[in-house]
């Protein structure tokens, strides 16, 4: 069975369906057993795909994990249940990178994050964790296996997020996996850019792999969740009792909208992958434009591990300007003339989005801009499901309006 058949059939079973084609919607908080005996079997129950409390999951929020878990390992939905690898829900694709932290680490442990990690992510670790006593450090992504530099003896997890959120570093995860793990550390994968479409995290020896449903999976710009997948020794160990000592759960609702887009997402994604090349290849070739970072691209520094590890892209990249329209009045001349591209955070969904970042604000470790390369501003885009064409003819106006400064 290839990816697309998986995103069909995961997740539902129209016998037990009354026949539907899709999961029935569970609202639920209260779950009543028609026994002492059952009720005493809560624990047991509960570890499994039992329902005892909507907290811990409904038939609804079961199916829409098991369809990430077979997405994620790259397996059939019936092979699911014996992987041992299991996926839980979370609120929010920011609780998916938070809520396992806070199940594997203790005061005291070493947390390893790239420098290019989610901007949310960097606030987590260096505030929270921080003050919980977790030391957390920031590496080079570039680095490798030049990460047993940084290895520790109470290193216990390190993060990867490949390619990188706002510059788009592609990281070694193989090499990072087998230098954590011959220092007992776990790694956790934030897999959102690809999803388990394009890159299949376990095996390349991630122990965690995160994705913020919110982007392609939900894909309308309608729900918020993030989901975590993780090594049944990483499960029953720390995502289980963590996951009910938090008590982050989805929505029934929001489960049902990301299982519909899961449905769709291998046609999507391929799409979405397309559009962004050939925004990014037309980008190429203007003067405005000093830099594309897109690592599905031969000239993008990661482009050798791209290929090596991935399997498609994802359309989200970013361009760096020339300096000279690097002005704070001509980068919004050029913002506020496009019409397809919208201005605002979030992306994955059908629309289009263009946003101003600032990666020199951000990083802590790395030099930004790199040494060699362009200095001016960094827009980042994400390329939707309108026509090329029309997406092209609206960036041209915005340089034009750009140029007009
Ligand atoms: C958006 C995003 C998240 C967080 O998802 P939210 O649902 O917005 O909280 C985490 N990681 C990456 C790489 C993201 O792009």
């Amino acid at each position: 069975m290839k990816d697309s058949t998986r995103a069909v059939e995961a997740g539902r079973d129209p016998t037990l369906q009354a026949g539907s084609v899709n999961p029935p919607v569970h609202h639920t908080s209260t779950v009543v057993f028609p026994t002492y005996e059952d009720l005493k079997g809560v624990a047991r129950i509960r570890k499994g795909d039992g329902v005892t409390y909507a907290v811990h999951g409904t038939p609804t929020t079961y199916a829409l994990e098991r369809a990430l878990t077979a997405l994620e390992l790259g397996i059939d939905p019936a092979e699911v249940g014996a992987s041992g690898h299991r996926t839980r829900l979370t609120n929010t694709g920011l609780q998916g990178v938070t809520v396992p932290m806070l199940c594997v680490l203790s005061a005291g442990d070493h947390l390893l994050v790239p420098d290019s990690v989610y901007g949310e992510t960097r606030e987590f670790v260096f505030g929270m964790l921080t003050r919980f006593g977790v030391e957390a450090e920031v590496y080079d992504p570039l680095i490798g296996g030049g990460i047993r530099e940084h290895m520790r003896p109470n290193t216990r997890l390190v993060l990867v997020e490949s390619p990188g959120s706002w510059t788009f570093e592609v990281q070694d995860i193989p090499a990072i996996a087998e230098v954590a793990h011959a220092h007992g550390a776990l790694v956790m994968l934030d897999n959102t850019w690809a999803t388990p479409l394009y890159l299949k995290p376990f095996e390349l020896g991630v122990d965690i792999s995160m994705q913020a449903l919110t982007k392609y999976v939900g894909g309308h710009a309608d729900i918020l969740m993030g989901s975590v997948t993780a090594t049944k020794e990483v499960y029953d160990r720390y995502l289980q009792p963590g996951w009910a000592q938090i008590g982050t759960s989805a929505s029934p609702d929001d489960a049902y909208l990301a299982l519909r887009g899961l449905r769709s997402m291998p046609l999507r994604l391929a799409e979405h992958g397309r559009s962004g090349l050939a925004v990014a290849e037309w980008l190429m070739a203007r003067d405005e434009v000093a830099e594309v970072i897109h690592p599905a691209m031969p000239h993008d520094p990661g482009h050798a591990l791209w290929q090596r590890d991935f399997t498609g892209a994802g359309s989200l990249f970013a361009i760096v300007l020339e300096e000279r329209y690097s002005g704070e009045t001509q980068v919004g001349a050029f913002l506020d003339r496009l019409r397809h591209f919208a201005m605002g955070f979030s992306w994955g969904s059908y629309q289009s989005m263009a946003l101003p970042i600032r990666p020199e604000r951000a990083r802590k470790l790395t030099p930004w801009p790199k040494p060699g390369r362009a200095a001016g501003r960094v827009i980042r885009l994400y390329v939707g499901l309108e026509d090329v064409d029309d997406l092209t003819a609206d960036l041209a106006e915005g340089f034009r309006a750009m140029r007009a400064v």
